[in-house]
Parts: C-alpha cells; structure tokens; sequence
C-alpha cells in the first residue's frame, strides 16, 4: 500500500490544528499503522508537544531549500511507530527563500518523495502553519488530502471558503489534480453551550458527511498534555480527550482505508 500523505490545515491559528495533528498521530500509531509527523510550522508546537527537542539544523528547512534529504531528518518519539521531522525557528525563513526557487509550490512534494517511496510509513501526517503562505502551500500540492480542524466559534465556516477555493485553484492549476479534503474536526467542543451545539449545527449543514462525527471536547488535560510534551493518550488515558481523539483516529482510518489492529 503505497503512503499515504494529509495536510492537517486552517489558515486561522489557534484552531487546533497542532494539538489534532499530535494526538492523531499518537493514536494512529498506538492503532498499530507507522506515522511520521511533519511539522511545517516554524512555531514547532508539534514538535515539542511531541517531547522532540528543537535543534537548530534538524528541520526540513535544508532539504526544502535543496540541502540534504528529507529521510536523514526523521527522527524518532517516545513511542513506537511514530516519527517526526522536526521543525525549528529557521522554517520561518523558508517562505521567502523558497519563492525564489524554481517549482517552489512542489519544493516539499519533491523532496517528500523518497520518505514515501522508502515503505516506512503508511501515513504521513503534515501540521500546517497558520496561514496561506508558501509553506502551506507546500503541503497542499504535496497532499492527497486536507483534515481541517474547526473550532466550535462564529466565523468557523469562512475560512474553509477560501480553503476549498485555494484547493479548486491548485485542482484546476494542473499543480495537484487529486487534492481533496479528507474531512473536517469539530474541535474545543463545548456540550454545555448553545454556541458550540449551533455552530456544530451549521458546519454540518453546509458540509454534511465530510464532517467527522467525532467532536474533540474542550478538556484541561488536552491543553496542558504538550507541557509535558505528550499526546494526551499518554498524558492522561482516561481523559474525554483521549477517547474522543482515540475514535477520531478511527474515522480517519476507515476514510484513507487504513486498517487498525488495536
Ligand atoms: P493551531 O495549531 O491551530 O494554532 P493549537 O492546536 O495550537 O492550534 O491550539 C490552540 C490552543 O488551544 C492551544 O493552547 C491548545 O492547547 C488549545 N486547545 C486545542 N484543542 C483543545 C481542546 N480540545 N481542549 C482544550 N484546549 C485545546
Ligand atoms: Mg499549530
């Protein structure tokens, strides 16, 4: 089964993109498939919330910019089945630099491709930075699909407006031909309010079955796991966060054709 890669993404930051890239990595991995997270955004929450240690040289920054290959920067987590290439501030560079290189939209596909022809992996999990610029735009071409993760707010649904216009564009561009959207999370879910449960409401609406079923509630163990730079499985099992991450990883199993062995 060839690899398979997903860009975790959402223009706006805060969404929580970073903490559903860890914790489904972690799960996915701890459901017995081989997952290498890449962390695209030069803040590194990723990769400290993964208990990786940001060295500077240890990036995708090099190979992005033509130095060095993208394998020798994989390096290992506490658990097993689950790799990470790290990032580190010198990413927030990259933007410019690679504007000036030529096909700079496909710079991280090329350089990707041997993590993916190399039969390591069955996924490829990317953490976007916030934003549309060149580094997630990188992913997108790179990509087969995007998992968006929404926060349960006002205002949810406009940034997947431009998401899915950007994704046309790359589509139509010849660029990526075969990108589409894995599915949309429902994140910081708050069963207690109207605004959770309305906004849930009028996400489902407009997008139907492409949004996850399972909704990731708002938990303390959740937001302090990365201090102690751990997946909230490992950091607390029995937390809400926990199972509902747990089943999220399901879902995205059962959507790529992933098969769990937990
Ligand atoms: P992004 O990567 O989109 O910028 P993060 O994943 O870093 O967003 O999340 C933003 C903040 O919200 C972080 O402090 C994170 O710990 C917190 N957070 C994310 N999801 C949850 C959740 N389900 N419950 C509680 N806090 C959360
Ligand atoms: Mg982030």
């Amino acid at each position: 089964m060839p690899t398979r890669i997903i860009a975790v993404a959402n223009q706006k930051g805060g969404v929580g993109k970073t903490t559903t890239a860890v914790n489904l990595s972690a799960c996915i991995a701890a459901a017995g498939q081989r997952v290498l997270m890449v962390d695209l955004d030069p803040q590194a929450n990723a990769t400290s919330g993964l208990g990786v240690e940001k060295v500077p040289g240890a990036s995708s920054y090099g190979p992005i910019l033509g130095e060095g290959g993208m394998l020798d920067k994989v390096r290992p987590t506490a658990w097993e089945r689950l790799e990470i290439i790290p990032s580190e501030l010198d990413l927030c560079g990259a933007d410019v630099e690679i504007a000036r290189m030529e096909n700079h939209l496909a710079r991280v596909k090329t350089v990707l491709q041997p993590v993916l022809d190399c039969g390591r992996f069955d996924l490829v999990l990317v953490d976007c930075p916030p934003s549309l610029g060149i580094l997630t735009l990188n992913a997108f071409v790179a990509a087969e699909g995007l998992l968006v993760p929404l926060q349960c707010e006002y205002f949810a649904l406009e940034g997947v407006t431009m998401l899915k216009t950007i994704v046309e564009q790359l589509r139509n561009s010849g660029m990526n031909p075969g990108l589409g959207f894995l599915g949309i999370a429902m994140t910081m879910y708050d069963a207690r309010t109207n605004l959770s449960r309305s906004v849930v409401e009028e996400v489902r609406a407009h997008f139907g079955e492409f949004v996850f079923e399972t909704m990731i509630p708002r938990t303390t163990r959740i937001a302090e796991a990365p201090s102690h730079g751990k997946p909230v499985i490992y950091h607390d099992p029995y937390n809400a966060g926990s199972s509902a991450y747990e089943v999220l990883a399901q879902e995205v199993m059962q959507r790529l054709g992933l098969v769990s062995s937990a």
